[in-house]
């Protein structure tokens, strides 16, 4: 069956996998559009459900749940990486689903990932894989040491990765990940991490924001600076990076390309996101056109808008119980966001803040 290419109109209906804050702020975009949404995941208590027309309650394995979501939406697309393939690949014979089922299983596979940024011709870390103890020792020889062991599937916010300084450091931490498939990769000392939002449309149009810079803390994103701290070629080269994955992918939709600045200002692609990024909120205030509103234009089938950058900004995520004492980030200033979440776990996002500065006075 060949599924319809038309655009969705004003009044049509965007599906999206998966009910966290990234759908929700996907569906307010999508309502200033006119467009409404329905999104679709496992968890009763679902942030976007709060802000969405429609909400169904299923898992990613039930078919009959899956077909009736597909019969609603002109158009569907997800919100995190580790929905099941299966669950997209059946969404996309019944409707137009964006990105491809092809181009998530690959974002769902460190391995593929990076196997794609060296084909282009860009640099990664150096990584092998380690499938079994037999595979430890050569992979060793090619990264070196220090390095990072990491599950090639189902890892974020640092979850699935292991420090290794030994080689019997290695083997351990293969057990401790549960033998399951991962790679090493030789240890990057950057002097920043990066990210570019790009989106690319149904017709094949770049539209791709100003690199920005994030700063980790225990893995998890803490603050981003947009833009980065890095003079105007390397901006050039990160821009072009991240459009040169989009068109070799036919990619629609927006991607988050994360990536390691060296001192010797080469830049390496760490890992991709087929979808919008924490590091991609401060465009909701400092862009005319932010990167959801971006995503819900390309999967829809519209134009994109212009990613052009009116502020600089710095958006800091709020965790676990810091987003507790609302009434006093509520009178800080800023643009307050707060996720809808009830539970106040260590380390979870519960919403951010973004403080916008004059072009090129940002502190
Ligand atoms: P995820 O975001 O899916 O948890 P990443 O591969 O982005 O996984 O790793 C999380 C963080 O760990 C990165 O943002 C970076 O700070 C650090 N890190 C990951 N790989 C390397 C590496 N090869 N060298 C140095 N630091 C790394
Ligand atoms: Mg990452």
């Amino acid at each position: 069956m060949t599924v319809p290419a038309h655009p969705v109109p004003p009044g049509g209906t965007l599906g999206i996998l998966g009910g966290g804050q990234l759908g929700r702020m996907l569906a307010m975009a999508a309502s200033r559009l006119g467009i409404r949404t329905h999104i679709y995941c496992p968890e009763e208590d679902a942030p976007a459900r709060q802000v969405a027309a429609a909400f169904t309650c299923a898992s990613y394995e039930d078919e009959s749940a899956l077909t009736a979501f597909a019969q609603t939406a002109g158009a569907i697309s997800y919100e995190f990486e580790n929905v099941p393939v299966s669950a997209v690949r059946s969404l996309a014979r019944l409707t137009a689903v964006h990105p491809h089922p092809d181009i998530l299983a690959l974002a769902q596979d460190r391995l593929a990932e990076k196997q794609l940024a060296r084909q282009l011709g860009f640099g990664t870390a150096p990584f092998a894989a380690i499938d079994g103890p037999q595979d430890i020792a050569a992979a060793l020889a090619a990264t070196g040491l220090p390095a990072i062991l990491k599950t090639r599937r189902m890892g974020y916010d640092g979850k699935g990765q292991r420090a290794v300084r030994t080689e019997s450091d290695c083997a351990r931490a293969f057990e401790d990940l549960g033998r399951v498939p991962t790679l090493l990769e030789g240890y990057v000392t950057f002097v920043a991490e990066i990210s570019v939002i790009a989106a690319r449309g149904r017709d094949g149009t770049c539209h791709v924001f100003d690199p920005a810079e994030n700063i980790h803390e225990n893995h998890i994103l803490r603050r981003t600076l947009a833009p980065a701290r890095m003079d105007a070629a390397v901006t050039g080269r990160a821009q072009d990076m991240a459009r040169a994955i989009l068109q070799s992918l036919n990619y629609v939709g927006v991607i988050g390309v994360e990536m390691f600045l060296t001192q010797s200002n080469t830049l390496l692609i760490n890992e991709l996101a087929p979808r919008v990024h924490n590091s991609g909120h401060w465009t909701l205030e400092a862009c005319e056109v932010s990167q959801f509103e971006q995503h819900v234009r390309a999967v829809c089938g519209w134009p994109l808008g212009p990613a052009l950058r009116h502020s600089d900004a710095v958006m800091v995520n709020l965790l676990g119980t810091e987003a507790d004492d609302w009434q006093a980030l509520a009178s800080e200033g800023g643009a307050l966001h707060l996720y809808g979440k009830a539970e106040a776990k260590e380390g979870r996002k519960m919403g951010h803040i973004t403080r916008l500065y004059p072009l090129g006075q940002r502190p």
